[in-house]
């Protein structure tokens, strides 16, 4: 039918009635066919999807592992066989529980097993320990995702694991860092002071009973210093292993720092079984230790607190056990003691003490005697010990023994001292005017005012403030103070001596210095202990200490001063043997500055009275 045939009405009618009809048909081609080349493209872009989604599941940097629904392998990656190494086809089937595995710390099993069927859950995020083939299992970050069926249900699982093995390991030295001493493996104080807590939240649970050591160990700075930091931290690991070997596996035992250690033993009730301990301890540190081929002794002092009965607080049963441990070393060293109220009481004593002693220095409340030096070649008085005296307001007069010790601990030695400094230069400059004499003036330096940096600008004040010249004053350090870092101390005992002043090493025989130290040492003068000078001539042991220090301070070419002489016994003999200068009672006791210019006008008369 061509429509030129067709009466035009018809054509015309037929025109618009087919029209529609046309354009629908075209309509519907046309969206077919961009249905068509849509599918297609769909079809190509999910093929392409599908490639890049399978190279990026080949090549990832995550292990991915493809599981049906009961977590039996289909799929591992290459990276899966790359660090676990094991052969996909091995795997295939197998369950993902073959990658389970036992949990090792630092080489010992923990018996703790990570179940890598813990990760088969529709959306999962989490830390698994990931089995190989003969290697260490590697840390995995694993995260998990399903893939459903069209009824919804999970037909597999997409297990992704990333090797976090590396970050672990940081992660643990970091760990072992902060809770652990690095030189002996020890708990550190942190851990410890964790421990105790935890111990302590169960003394209240269950009302069981724990103690705590605190150890020091006795003269450990001397090894240190004699033979070596490397030595001495041998010796430190000698005495951890010794320490974990005197406990059962379950107590604590940490490094403070330094040679402090502490012990937790949990569940002790009987003070019987806490001093077995403690006397293994003693006993097992007393072993020789081999440190550059010689051989070391060693010993501790230990003091024992006990929870609920001392304290149920870690700070109350620390400080306890510190006070503790302070007794068993002024009983002799080599000790153990306990802790008892008396302990508190002394603290608490020497607490109020050291809120007198800032008042005291505020309110002026210290003076200073003066002690003669003879010389003991021509009799007359070389020099004076100036030593400090605190009058107190209700307990009257206190002697140095008693508040030195405390000024130290807490700082107020530094301007306590100065004042000392200054306050004897001033008074000696006056007596010299007085007397006509050039008398000179010992002055004690304590550990801190040794190491105080502002020392050298308060002797160069008190001389300048004073007049007194540098030949006239003489700075006393203890013995104990020059075991210190040996070039730190000879370089400060050399700025000083450069200002002309001398130096004595007092108490000389009660410390351990070496004669290697003394002859290293810029020194003018070593003042023998009283202690050796009590009982001389009779006492034998006495003699020969003495003896060897006149005998050595001779070859060192130092002065020596002895100090304790009570008797006209002693001073011959001390006198017979060549000892340069001689103070004690017998010479004249500690006076005040009055009584000193009363001493120096009738020394004559003295001295003749003598003769
Ligand atoms: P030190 O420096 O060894 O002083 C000698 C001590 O022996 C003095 O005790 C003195 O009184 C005492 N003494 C003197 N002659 C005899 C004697 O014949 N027999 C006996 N048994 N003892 C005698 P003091 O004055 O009680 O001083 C004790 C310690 O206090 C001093 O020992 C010194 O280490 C310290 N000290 C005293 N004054 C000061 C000071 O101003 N600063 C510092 N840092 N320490 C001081
Ligand atoms: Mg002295
Ligand atoms: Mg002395």
């Amino acid at each position: 039918m061509t429509l030129a045939v067709l009466p035009e009405w018809i054509t015309l009618t037929s025109t618009l009635v087919m029209l529609p009809i046309g354009l629908a048909l075209l309509v519907t081609v046309l969206v077919q066919r961009q249905r068509l080349a849509a599918s297609r493209r769909a079809r190509d872009e999910s093929e392409t999807n599908l490639t890049k989604f399978s190279s990026a599941v080949m090549n990832s940097g995550a292990m991915i592992i493809i599981t049906d629904s009961d977590g039996r392998i289909e799929f591992v990656n290459e990276r899966f066989c790359e660090l676990t190494r094991f052969n996909a086809d091995e795997m295939l089937g197998q369950s993902l529980a073959k990658l389970s595995a036992i949990v090792n710390l630092n080489g010992t099993e923990t018996g703790v097993t990570t179940n890598f069927l813990d990760c088969l859950q529709p959306h999962w995020k989490g830390e698994l320990l990931c089995q190989t083939n003969g290697a260490t299992p590697l840390w995995t970050a694993v995260t998990t995702s399903s893939v459903l069926d069209e009824h919804g249900d999970t037909r597999n699982y997409i297990v992704s694991a990333v090797d976090i093995t590396d970050l672990k390991i940081a992660h643990r030295r970091m760990e072992q860092l902060a809770l652990f001493d690095s030189l002996t493996g020890l708990a550190n104080r942190r851990l410890f002071q964790d421990r105790l807590e935890q111990a302590l939240q169960s003394v209240r649970r269950r009302g069981n009973q724990l103690a705590i050591f605190f150890l020091d160990l006795d003269d450990f700075k001397r090894v240190n210093d004699s033979m070596g930091h490397d030595a001495g931290d041998m010796l430190l690991l000698t005495v951890a292993e010794r320490l974990k070997a005197c406990v059962r596996g379950q107590d604590t035992v940490a490094r403070l720092g330094g040679d402090e250690f502490t012990i937790l033993l949990h569940d002790v009730s009987d003070p019987k079984d806490m001093t077995m301990i403690a006397e293994n301890i003693l006993a097992s540190l007393k072993a020789p230790i081999r440190l550059n081929q010689q051989e070391v002794l060693i010993s501790t002092s230990i003091g024992i607190t006990t929870a609920p009965s001392d304290g149920d607080r870690s700070e109350t049963l620390m400080k306890n056990a510190d006070l503790a441990l302070y007794r068993a070393k002024d009983k002799g060293r080599d000790q153990y003691d306990f802790f008892t109220s008396a302990l508190n009481q002394r603290a608490v004593r020497l607490m109020n003490l050291e809120r007198e002693l800032r008042h005291g220095l505020r309110q002026d409340e210290f003076s200073l005697l003066f002690q003669p030096q003879v010389d003991l070649s021509t009799g007359t008085v070389s020099s004076l010990e100036a030593l400090v005296r605190w009058q107190h307001p209700q307990r009257g007069e206190v002697m140095p023994d008693e508040f030195i010790p405390v000024a130290e601990d807490t700082g107020l030695i530094v301007p306590l001292g100065n004042w000392v400094l200054q306050n004897a230069c001033m008074q000696i400059k006056l007596l010299q005017q007085l007397t006509g004499q050039q008398l000179r003036v010992a002055v004690n330096l304590s550990p801190r005012q040794f190491r105080d940096p502002a020392l050298e600008g308060v002797v160069d004040h008190a001389l300048s403030a004073s007049g007194l010249r540098p030949e006239s004053l003489e700075l006393e350090v203890t013995e104990s103070m020059l075991m210190d870092d040996i070039a730190a101390v000879s370089d400060q005992l050399g700025r000083l001596k450069a200002r002309g002043v001398t130096i004595t090493i007092d108490d000389f025989g009660t410390g351990y210095s070496s004669l290697r130290h003394l002859k290293h040492l810029p020194v003018d003068c070593v003042k023998i202990d009283e202690e050796f000078i009590m009982d001389i001539p009779d006492n034998r042991d006495n003699i020969g200490i003495t003896n060897a220090v006149i005998s050595i301070a001779r070859e060192l070419d130092l002065k020596v001063v002895a100090e304790g002489v009570e008797c006209g016994e002693q001073e011959y003999y001390l006198r017979d043997q060549g000892c340069d200068i001689a103070q004690g009672y017998y010479f004249g006791a500690p006076m005040t500055f009055e009584s000193a210019y009363r001493f120096f006008s009738t020394q004559g008369e003295q001295q003749m009275l003598k003769a």
